[in-house]
């Protein structure tokens, strides 16, 4: 589903990520590990078809990256660091208004709205204003989101930062389901977080990948 291929970008002069390669199957949920300013988000970037790299490629959900990068973030649902400001809006009315964004119209919005509900498990939420809800089913709001055009592949971005320990599992076991249907990859700073659900760890550092193993390799060798 992901083919990465040697790929680079370089800001100016300064080269952020260096000869970067891999590949993410469905089923897989691959920890991307690195400290901050190692070339997390600059890797994702290009993945996703948000930025061109300076050299090498990826092809996701078959399209490469280089060429047609509109047909690549179709491919993608992207869950952001922080949320954004929700105002007034109940799950219902935010996930119709992102459908209208994704081009969905009428009533053409309610079947993939419906999906990302139930795919979510907020049915119980589904007319709650989503700022009176607790930070694990925001979260979840994010992942419904993420989902609503049903893209082959979900890269989160630090999906469990400031939840708290029950509602870090509710969120784990929800990337789990997900990924049986989808390739994911989950970019975090956070050890704790890629040993807890994924299948294989990359440990990138000033640009470069330096570890890509299974979690208990990886923690062999701790
Ligand atoms: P991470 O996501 O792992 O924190 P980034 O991909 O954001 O790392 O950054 C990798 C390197 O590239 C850092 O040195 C950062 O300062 C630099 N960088 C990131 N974005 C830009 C940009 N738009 N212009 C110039 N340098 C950048
Ligand atoms: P566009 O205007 O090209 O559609 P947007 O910034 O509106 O781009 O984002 C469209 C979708 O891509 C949203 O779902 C958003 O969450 C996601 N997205 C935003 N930034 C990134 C990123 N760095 N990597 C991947 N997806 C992203």
């Amino acid at each position: 589903m992901i083919e990465v291929k040697g790929l680079s970008k370089t800001y100016g002069n300064k080269p952020a990520v260096r000869d970067v390669s891999f590949k993410v199957e469905r089923g897989d949920i691959l920890g991307f590990l690195g400290p901050n300013g190692a070339g997390k988000s600059t890797t994702m970037k290009m993945i996703t078809g948000f930025l061109q790299p300076t050299a090498g490629t990826a092809i996701v959900g078959g399209h490469d990256v280089t060429r047609d990068p509109v047909a690549v973030k179709r491919q993608v649902g992207y869950l952001p660091e922080s949320a954004p400001s929700y105002g007034e809006m109940t799950v219902h009315e935010f996930l119709l208004f992102i459908a209208e964004a994704r081009g969905f119209r009428g009533a053409n919005r309610l079947p993939p709205v419906d999906r990302a509900i139930r795919l979510t498990h907020l049915e119980s939420v589904r007319h709650q204003t989503i700022e009176t809800l607790s930070k694990g089913y925001k979260q979840r709001v994010g992942f419904a989101q993420a989902l609503l055009h049903d893209p082959a592949v979900l890269i989160l971005d630090e999906p469990t930062d400031g939840l708290d320990p029950n509602q870090k599992n509710e969120v784990r076991a929800l990337i789990k389901e997900l990924a049986t249907e989808k390739a994911v990859v989950l970019s975090t700073h956070i050890l704790e977080e890629v040993g807890a659900i994924c299948n294989r760890i990359i440990l990138i550092s000033e640009g470069r990948v330096v570890v890509d193993e299974t979690p208990a390799e990886f923690q062999a060798r701790q």
